[in-house]
């Protein structure tokens, strides 16, 4: 087992008690981004081999010792590009560091590179970015999941450490299903989003895709806090989330909304769904049926208020700031010009649908609506949260789908995230954790708490993995017709 296949809290074992060397850890990672990434694709850019050795071994004395993670490309992060997948920001060098990687940095962490994702966060499978689609580790025609599809590729196939994503509908937990890794998003405002090319406002978050749920509360432990330049950001400082996990979950109650198992599951996920309900009866839970009656139309509000959001977002660019100019004679001109050419068709796609769902006139009947039934979703929840300490179910409906199936039909592409935007647009923290396979690829088991209930499903999390075994899905042996097809290189 190469040292790039540990977690990053064992390394911080091996690395104290010298059983393993920075130079040893670096060697491995690199290796294997050699051998893989020219197949996978999960970075966009790399950080400088002996540049961030040297980095390394200057931190070497702090939290983190120097250990390398890798970071969404819509973070910036001062010394690589800030791209956000989109032709617009090609090369653009952001002149400073997200807050979340200032906070990094002083833990002792370095930036081993930028990984790939679907144009300013717009999409489920990475295939929206405009330089080129990763590729998922477990099977090499299939989506890695999105929009963090680089991050949670690159830790799938052992290419980083861990990495951080952002999520704003389930960018972060259904790329970590798909992938079999953790991926956590937090309450909303618990991390700060300084620094982070804002997508959806009142959605966005930054958080971690770690190999195990323990250094997913090891980084979250670093990386939130208030920060006076996000205001939206919330107390949160100095909470260690590693100190709970090992508590235990008796007498947890846990719901399993009867609405989100209805439909559009195969009889091989409800499989799975039994075996996670058999494991957290075993680990002194009970499980009970709950109702979020308003989750049909969570896909629609969270379509209307993302796009809403982001057609004002993305206002700022206009060809004259940044990097994308077009050169043309007027200044209407020069925008339109720039934003043809600097903008995929997703990204286009959602600036008119929110342009017209904020137009005058149809601001009460569309985005107005939209956020009355964010409200009612909202409640189910708290009404819910009444009943029961946490909420489990699929991260996402299917596992990872082919390239290209589903690039036509934007609609279908919408619904791969039916279980994640609920919590979002609740503001809820929830986690997605490797639940076994369906069809031989990896499926997630999603898990959701109340408003700034990380401890509790971290918790939660760690005592299912200990149970179920931290095994994402490995390419099976040798002989089958699919291990075949499927690339070698997964965990
Ligand atoms: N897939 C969703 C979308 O396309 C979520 C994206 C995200 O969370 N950034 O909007």
């Amino acid at each position: 087992m190469g040292l790039n296949e540990r977690s990053l809290h064992e390394l911080i074992g091996l690395l104290e008690r010298g059983e393993a060397s920075l130079e040893e850890i670096i060697h491995d990672l690199y290796r294997a981004i050699e051998e893989k990434d020219n197949s996978i694709r999960a970075y966009l850019e790399l950080a400088d081999r002996e540049e961030l050795l040297a980095q390394a071994r200057a931190n070497a004395s702090k939290p983190l010792r120097g250990l390398p993670i890798a970071i969404k490309d819509n973070i910036s992060t001062v010394g690589f590009r800030t791209t956000c997948g989109s032709r617009f920001l090609r090369d653009f060098e952001p002149i400073y560091d997200a807050t979340v990687v200032k906070r990094l940095k002083a833990a002792g962490a370095t930036i081993l590179g930028k990984t790939n994702l679907d144009e300013f966060a717009m999409g489920s499978s990475t295939e929206n970015s405009a330089f080129f689609p990763t590729r998922n580790p477990h099977d090499l025609e299939r989506v890695p999941g999105g929009s963090s599809g680089g991050s949670a590729a690159a830790v799938a196939a052992h290419e980083a450490l861990a990495a951080l994503g952002s999520d704003t509908g389930g960018s972060i937990r259904q790329p970590a299903a798909l992938c079999g890794v953790v991926g956590l998003k937090p309450t909303y405002g618990l991390v700060s989003r300084y620094g982070l090319v804002a997508f959806a406002s009142s959605l966005d978050q930054i958080g971690p895709l770690t190999k195990d749920v323990r250094d997913a509360a090891l980084l979250l432990s670093i990386i939130a806090g208030r920060d006076p330049l996000d205001s939206t950001s919330i107390d949160g400082d100095n909470v260690d989330y590693t100190r709970e996990l090992g508590e235990g979950i008796r007498g947890f109650r846990i719901g399993l909304p009867r609405e989100y198992l209805r439909e559009g599951l195969s009889e091989e996920a409800l499989a799975r769904v039994e075996e996670w309900k058999a494991i957290f009866k075993d680990l002194g839970a009970e499980l009970r049926e709950i109702s979020l009656p308003h989750t049909e139309y969570a896909i629609p509000t969270y379509y209307l208020i993302a796009s809403a959001e982001a057609s004002a977002n993305l206002a700022r660019f206009d060809g004259v700031r940044y990097t994308s100019r077009a050169s043309e004679e007027s200044l209407e001109e020069l925008y339109s010009a720039s934003r043809d050419r600097g903008f995929g068709p997703e990204v286009k796609r959602r600036i008119m649908l929110g342009t017209y769902a904020l137009a005058a006139g149809y601001y009460e009947q569309w985005y107005g609506k939209a956020q009355r039934v964010r409200r009612l979703i909202k409640e189910d929840f708290e009404r819910a949260f009444q009943e029961v300490e946490l909420v489990l179910t699929p991260t996402s409906p299917t596992p990872a789908f082919k390239l290209g199936e589903r690039v036509a039909d934007p609609l279908q592409m919408y619904l791969s995230d039916v279980y994640t935007v609920p919590a979002s647009l609740a503001g809820l923290p929830a986690i997605s954790v490797p639940g076994g396979e369906v069809g031989g690829l990896p499926f997630g088991l999603q898990l959701i708490a109340p408003h700034l209930q990380e401890g509790r499903l971290l918790r939660a999390a760690y005592a299912f993995e200990r149970a179920f075994g931290p095994r994402p899905a490995r390419p099976r042996a040798p002989g089958g017709r699919r291990s075949q097809r499927r690339a070698r290189t997964g965990p």
